[in-house]
């Protein structure tokens, strides 16, 4: 076997010249490459003022809607939560109670239900599993924050509004 040592590349750091020293073909080259993007389109936007549009296949938050009286699909069933591959979905169901009839539409309904954010991909497998339309990721990008906790959607954000309001 040949030593190590003999593979080794010998490279001979030639003197440099007084442009070189100069740094200035450096700097042209550099100015040159400036120049050339100065003038083109800009690739970047201003965000948070200015959005893309999104493709029509865009996931985006979810949202837990509610049917035509206004009550609240989901109804705890936890098909949601087991089909998700990240994990992210966390509920506690509970049963609804008489005169609550107006709130929920089934006898069981989510009285939690949370997303972590950070854990979810979006792949819309939840959504795909719910047999009551009661999920969809049709909201916007999920906002960036500081802390853990502030990922964790829960029903406050989840749920739509009620509609009269
Ligand atoms: S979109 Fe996918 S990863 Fe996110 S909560 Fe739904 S199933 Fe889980
Ligand atoms: S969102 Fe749909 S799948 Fe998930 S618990 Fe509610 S009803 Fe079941």
């Amino acid at each position: 076997m040949e030593p190590l040592t003999s593979k080794r590349k010998v490279i001979e750091s030639k003197p440099l010249n007084f442009l070189e020293r100069a740094y200035l073909p450096a700097i042209l080259s550099g100015l040159r490459i400036t120049g050339k993007h100065f003038f083109r389109k800009s690739v970047t936007i201003r965000y948070p003022e200015q959005k893309r549009e999104f493709s029509e296949n865009f996931r985006g938050m979810h949202s837990l809607k509610r049917d035509e009286e206004g009550r609240e699909r989901c109804t705890a069933c936890g098909l949601c939560a087991l089909s998700c591959p990240a994990e992210a979905i966390t509920m506690i169901a509970a049963e609804r109670q008489p005169g609550e009839e107006h709130l929920y539409r089934e006898e069981k309904y989510a009285a939690v239900y949370e997303i972590n954010m950070l854990r979810c991909i979006f792949c819309g497998l939840c959504e795909e599993a719910c047999p009551k339309e009661a999920i969809y990721l049709d909201g916007d990008i999920v906002p960036s924050n500081y802390l853990r906790k502030d990922f964790i959607y829960g029903k406050d954000k989840l749920v739509e509004e009620p509609l009269n309001q």
